[in-house]
């Protein structure tokens, strides 16, 4: 549930009507509710109730400061995958020790930055990495606390974008070497094994890859803990779905994700970390945008909008869905059929194709939904479109919470050598 509703025929974010926010900031712009951001906290967090779960919210979905501020304060931590997403989290006031560090390509400075402040652990996807942060660790006089990323090899039967838990796929450390791992982990001198980790995919819409995937991670830590390695945790990254289209049949409740994690793992005895991402963030944010222009050509009817696939690439990348809504309500049914789409020249910059909506004209102001995540996380400033405003509402009152960048912001990152100076 999010608390995006109409009131009086009107588009509200909790209690601040879309319309003024438009008004007030301009679009295109993003808008936040702090409402459901906590709601689906809290709803994920229930469902791991009486299991000792760390929540480490994957920041790449949404790392707006105001996003993770309200996240850290319900206790969440993070899955960071930059250096720059941890000085985020920790600027956000999330402990060091709630942060786990991802991601197959961790640099030298990524990883002195993480071991200077302290963090849970380290997930490895390579043994390169590993010697490495080894030496690294040594030479700060420190020990690393580990947790290997196996690759299960199962089809998470998601987009083929997202799906990362195949053998085929760059992530993780491939099923069969684990033990030589385990092993070469317990032969170093300034790593120590804590953990297991892995994460198949994003946007699964059932149970049961988790539940194949898991059942054979519980028996890896059996046979690890046989092998006198002190595996602590288990990290079960993240990749719940959501809902996008409306009127479709929901994936599984995290309610029925925490009872099947208890079900596969409650007798081991390690702690959870999970790593949700979409499910916190991604019904928590729409995009509002105004028609610029209708066009017609001879077979097709398009609304040219002011938001553009450098603001919500989701469309273009992944062939996503978002429901696109009328900011002023239109109860008449669907009468025409259109392409949404952007003014960036690419053929890919289209929001939907043949959608049924209610007739629209130009200065109309519409959202697309689900765009809480991977969206404003993944903008770019293609076409020298300026990154574009994000407002975060909480209850009556809204901020924005990253300032739309001027033209003139932009262009200042450029620098001219001094041989073409005039
Ligand atoms: C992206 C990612 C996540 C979050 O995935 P969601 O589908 O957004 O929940 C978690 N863990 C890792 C390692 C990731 O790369």
């Amino acid at each position: 549930m999010d608390h995006f509703q109409y009131r009086n025929g009107k588009l509200f974010a909790e209690d601040v009507s879309l319309e003024q926010i438009a008004a007030e900031v301009g679009t295109p712009v993003y808008v936040y509710s702090t409402a459901t951001f906590q709601r689906h906290y809290r709803v994920f967090a229930k469902a791991f109730e009486g299991l000792d779960t760390l929540i480490c919210y994957a920041m790449k979905a949404n790392s707006n400061q105001a996003v993770l501020t309200t996240l850290a304060l319900e206790g969440a931590g993070a899955d960071v995958v930059s250096v720059g997403e941890l000085k985020r989290a920790l600027a956000a006031g999330i402990p060091a020790q709630k942060i786990v560090l991802s991601g197959v390509g961790k640099t030298r400075q990524e990883i002195v930055a993480s071991l200077k402040a302290g963090i849970k652990q380290f997930n490895i996807e390579s043994e390169a990495e590993l010697e490495l942060i080894n030496i690294i660790a040594g030479e700060m006089g420190l020990i690393a606390p580990i947790s290997v990323r196996v690759n299960p090899d199962v089809d998470a039967k998601t987009h083929e974008k997202i799906s990362t838990g195949k053998s085929e796929n760059k992530f993780g450390i491939p099923w069969h070497r684990t033990g030589d791992i385990y092993a070469r982990i317990g032969a170093l001198p300034h790593v120590t094994a804590v953990g297991v980790d892995l994460h198949i995919g994003s946007q699964l819409t059932d149970l049961e890859p988790f539940k194949i995937a898991f059942s054979k991670v519980v028996t890896l830590v059996k046979a690890l803990h046989a092998d006198g390695h002190d595996i602590r945790h288990i990290d079960l990254g993240g990749g719940l779905g959501i809902p996008y289209v409306a009127g479709a049949e929901a994936p599984p409740s995290p309610g029925s994700y925490g009872k099947m994690v208890a079900n596969v793992l409650g007798d081991l005895d390690c702690s959870i970390i999970v790593e949700p991402g979409r499910l916190i963030a991604g019904n928590a944010g729409v995009l509002v945008s105004e028609v610029i222009y209708e066009k017609t050509n001879d077979s097709k009817h398009f609304y040219i909008i002011d938001a553009a696939m450098n603001d919500l690439v989701r469309p273009a990348m992944y062939d996503a869905h978002h429901e696109i809504i009328p900011v002023e309500e239109n109860t008449a049914e669907a009468s025409v059929t259109v392409d949404f789409v952007g003014p960036i020249c690419e053929s890919s910059d289209v929001f939907a194709k043949n959608r049924k909506t209610t007739a629209l004209a130009a200065g109309d102001l519409i959202a697309l939904k689900s765009a809480g995540a991977y969206s404003a996380s993944m903008s770019s400033t293609y076409n020298s479109r300026p990154l574009i405003a994000e407002v975060m509402v909480n209850g009556d009152q809204y901020a924005v919470v990253r300032k739309r960048q001027t033209i003139e912001e932009l262009i200042a990152l450029d620098t001219v050598p001094n041989w073409l100076s005039r």
